[in-house]
Order: structure tokens, then sequence, then C-alpha cells
């Protein structure tokens, strides 16, 4: 089990990571200070797997727990299953300071945050991740948000946990797919900040592969950390969260165009590939450093390539419709190589069209 801790904008929280660390969530919270009733917020695909682990810790450390389990599903991450959330929340007598639990993956983290988030105008948060993407990616950073309309994400807040417990042992059941989805993100943070982690990554895909305790423990705690240092930096320096976009430009055109198709991970594979190649064209990057990306994201089984049925326009459109325009110009993060990347929003439209063609055929 390692303990790290999240200095994130202006919070200090405890990151527990390791097998087994969904079973401190009792003790964890009462170390916080918390007693009496708590609310657990899943889904009915984790409740059957993970949610009487979770009661049984809250109810030997003597809290109260109740219970909210959602349909699994993006669809459920709306202001209806806020609002249910929210009767719940009414009915067992929730007061200011009962903390809510948000077990599962970034469906029910954004949810069961924004709930925290907003009722009465905020109530303590714990993070429960299941999926590796919510454990490296959405869990950290304190974002929290529901769709409305046909947006992702555009209502919602900042709310920082008071505590992250991100059990590797868990991720065994996750889908396949649902793994790959989460390993984009970690292979990303890789390459924007720790060419030393990139390297481990080579040298352990097998173990990782087959999702072993300890090297996940490894994987999770890295990216986490990686993830709030720069949202941490970000305070200062005010746009260096923008690289944790790298991957994402022409990434969310694919995944907008591919009509969903493809995962979110998957999308973000193919553009970290696309972001690579507009740097060797540029000058900025070494050839070598596109071959590596493309071997280790090949070995772990993401795509290099879309899928022939996503229109090449759509893409294209989709990327300028995506907020990281600025002033007409698409801004990239670019590899220089791997370990460091800088933005740029002055890459020039037949580049990215290049770069958009090339997503079309493995090279
Ligand atoms: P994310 O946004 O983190 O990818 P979701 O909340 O969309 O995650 O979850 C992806 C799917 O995996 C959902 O169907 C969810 O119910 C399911 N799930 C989450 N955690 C686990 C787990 N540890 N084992 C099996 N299924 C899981
Ligand atoms: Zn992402």
């Amino acid at each position: 089990m390692r303990t790290t801790h999240v200095w994130c904008s202006g919070n200090l929280y405890r990151l527990r990571v390791g097998a087994g660390a969904m079973k401190l969530v009792g003790d964890e919270m009462r170390g916080l200070g918390f007693a009496g009733r708590v609310v657990v917020v899943t889904d009915s695909n984790v409740a059957p797997l993970y949610l009487d682990a979770i009661l049984a810790s809250l109810n030997e450390a003597g809290f109260q727990p109740g219970q909210v389990v959602l349909e699994a599903g993006e669809e459920q991450k709306s202001l209806n299953s806020a609002g249910r959330m929210y009767d719940m929340l009414n009915e067992v007598g929730a007061e200011r300071g009962t903390p809510v639990v948000a077990l599962g993956g970034g469906v029910v983290g954004d949810l069961g945050g924004f709930v925290a988030a907003t009722y009465f105008r905020g109530v303590p948060l714990i993070h429960v991740p299941t999926t590796l993407l919510a454990q490296v990616d959405s869990s950290i950073g304190g974002k929290v948000a529901v769709n409305h309309g046909k947006l992702k994400n555009n209502v919602g807040a900042f709310h920082q946990p008071m505590a992250i417990l991100s059990d590797t042992g868990v991720l065994r059941t996750l889908p396949e797919r649902e793994f790959r989805n989460g390993l984009a993100e970690v292979v990303k943070s890789a390459i924007i900040r720790d060419a030393q982690f990139f390297r481990f990554l080579e040298d352990n895909v097998a173990r990782i592969m087959a999702r072993e305790d300890s090297v996940m423990e490894d994987v999770v705690a890295a990216t986490a950390r990686i993830k709030a240092a720069v949202v941490q930096e970000d305070e200062r320096d005010g746009g260096l969260r923008n690289i944790l976009n790298f991957g994402h430009t022409v990434g969310h055109g694919v995944e907008s165009a591919s009509e969903f198709g493809l995962s979110h991970g998957e999308s973000v594979a193919i553009g970290m590939l696309a972001a690579c190649r507009i740097a060797c064209d540029m000058g900025i990057c070494e050839a070598e450093t596109l071959e590596r990306v493309e071997a280790l994201l090949s070995r772990v089984g993401l795509p290099l390539c879309v899928p022939s049925g996503v229109n090449f326009d759509e893409v294209l459109e989709a990327m300028k419709r995506d907020k990281k325009v600025s002033r007409g110009k698409l801004r990239f993060v670019l590899p220089l190589h791997i370990g460091e990347v800088v933005i740029r929003n002055d890459v020039s439209d037949d580049l990215v069209t290049k770069a958009v063609r090339g997503c079309y055929s493995s090279a």
C-alpha cells in the first residue's frame, strides 16, 4: 500500500493506492474526524462486486451508511440522477457535514462529486475510484460535472475530495476495454512529464497487462502524482494544466466523429500519435519518439489508427468545434521528446490535415 499526499487547489489530502485500499474507507474517514451518517453512491455493475466491502468497513468503523445505486452508464451522469441523490440525502437526514463516498468509475465520481459540491453548497467527498481511468485521471484535480443536453460535463464545479482510496485489486474485474481506456492516460502522463516512468512502462508491459497488484500500484501512484503535480503547478503557471490535453485535440475529434464508437482512451491513443507526427513534421521531435510511443501503445492493445467508417471531414469539423481553439487556431500539445511537451497554437492547417490523414493507416 502506498500513501501519498496530494496538494490541490489549496487542499491537502491523502491518496492511498494498493490492493485492499477500499477496505480502509471506514478507518480513513474516522481519521478525518467524521462520524455518524455517510452516503455511498455507486452503480449497478460495481454494487454487486464491492458495495458490501465498503459498507462493512463503514459499519465496523461505527458509521451509519446509506446507499444510492444508479444504473450503470454515461446517461446517468445527469441532473436527473443528481436529483435522485438529493432526494436520498434529504431522506436520510444528511447534514452539512455528511460525507458522500463515490464508489465507481468516472461516471459515479463525477456525478457523486457534483452532488457533493452542490448539496448544502458542499458536503465532504471521498473518492473510491474503481476503474483505472478514474484512479489515474478523473478522481484527481477536483473537476466534477454532469452532462446536460447534448454536451458533456457542461454543468459542473470544482470540489476537491477529502481522500482518495484507489484499490488496485478491483482492477481485475474491469472489462478489458475499460482497462485499456485507462492505460492511454497512463502512457500520456509518462510522455508529458516522466521519461523514466515511460521506460518503466516499456519494461513492464506483461505485468501491467496481467494487472499485477504491485506493478499497478506503481502505475496508479505515478500517474496520479503526475496529474496532481500538473494541476497544482497550474495555479501559479496559468495554462500548464493544458499539457494534460496531450493527444486530446485530434483525440476528441476522432472520438466525436466515431459517434463514440471509439472509447476516450482509444481516441487519445490515436490523437497522441497524430501529435507526435505533427511534432516530427515541424522538426521539433525525433522519429524515434514517435516509434517508441507507437510501439508501447500497440503492446498495450490500443489502436494506432481510426476504423475506416470514421469520416475524415467530420474529424476536422469536430476538432474545430472543440474548446481547444484559441482565436481560430487549434492548440496542440506537442512532444519534444519522451518526458517533455510544449503547447503550440501555430500548427499550419496543412500539417493538421496531414496528421489527421495519417490516422487512417497504421504506418
Ligand atoms: P470511466 O469513466 O472511469 O471509464 P465508468 O464509470 O464509465 O468509468 O465505468 C465504466 C464501466 O465499468 C461501467 O459499466 C462501470 O459500471 C464498470 N465498472 C467500474 N468499475 C468496475 C470494476 N472494478 N469492475 C467491473 N466493472 C467496473
Ligand atoms: Zn482524457
